[in-house]
């Protein structure tokens, strides 16, 4: 078969996925590793039988529903391309948002400290320390197969403006105050039936405890602590959390407390600042 026939076929086997034709060409990418270029200028070209039964295993896994960023092992986020494996998170493009949040209150021209609680890959700790090289940021992950991904991530863009520490949440940085605190923490309900369609995702990146608010509510009662006079707390969560965070950060102290809209239209950031 030729690249045009595999491409075609392929396009058939991911019929019920939304963007088919992307997906099969950027497994045929994977799988021959060639650029997109390539292919289309040598789409009457046949790969060796062993590329293309490369080609239709991957396309297998992928029409049984497993994500294509496991698949490649890889994802971009902030325009950062990452490493991604079943033990972290697939980052979303709707964290952007918390990333974009979080710069507006980090000075360019300061060596502002700043955390990342449950970095995962590194996705949010990367997207920081790129955009403000003179800032130093610090990821916090409890798993350690997750570390490592971070930190190959780190070395991939020589981003030597983060440091990634094993703990959970806040417990490893005893002692420590930050200008900025953010994480996007699993914050799923554990009976939410959404969380079957993310069966491929490490559970402890999604779910958090009958209500999904068990670790936003653990952070939120102690980033204080750890916050410098007239930092800020920067938190993802679920579209219908909105209500329940604004009052975890009022019953905190916070101050300033206000939530952000995704691209959807979805609350999906809060944020609030420790005065005094
Ligand atoms: N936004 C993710 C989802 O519902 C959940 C991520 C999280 O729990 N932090 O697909």
């Amino acid at each position: 078969m030729t690249i045009r026939d595999l491409l075609q076929s392929a396009q058939e086997t991911l019929g019920t996925l939304e963007q088919p034709r992307l997906e099969a060409m950027l497994l045929l990418e994977h799988s021959l590793g060639r650029p997109r270029s390539w292919l289309i200028a040598h789409d009457d070209e046949a790969p060796d039988t062993r590329q293309q039964a490369t080609f239709q295993q991957l396309l297998e896994r992928r029409a049984q529903g497993e994500p294509l960023a496991y698949i490649t092992g890889k994802r971009e986020f902030w325009s950062l391309a990452l490493e991604v494996n079943p033990d972290v998170l697939i980052p979303r493009p709707e964290t952007e948002l918390l990333v974009e949040t979080a710069l507006e209150r980090i000075p360019v021209s300061e060596s502002a400290q700043i955390a990342d609680l449950g970095s995962g890959s590194g996705a949010i700790t990367l997207a920081i320390a790129s955009e403000r090289p003179r800032a130093t940021v610090i990821g916090v992950e409890f798993h350690p197969g997750a570390l490592g991904v971070a930190q190959r991530n780190a070395r991939r863009h020589n981003l030597d403006n983060v440091l990634f520490i094993h703990g959970p949440w806040l417990a490893p940085l005893h002692g420590r105050r930050f200008d900025v605190i953010v994480s996007n923490p699993p914050y799923v309900a554990e009976a939410d039936p959404h969380l079957d369609a993310l069966s491929y995702e490490p559970r402890s990146a999604l779910a958090a405890g009958p209500d999904g608010l068990r670790d936003l509510r653990s952070i939120v009662a102690d980033a204080s602590a750890h916050l410098q006079p007239h930092g800020w707390l920067l938190l993802e969560h679920g579209a219908d959390q909105g209500d329940a965070v604004r009052d975890l950060f009022a019953q905190s102290g916070f101050s300033d407390i206000e939530t952000r809209r995704d691209l959807a239209g979805l609350e999906r950031v809060t944020l609030g600042g420790r005065h005094g």
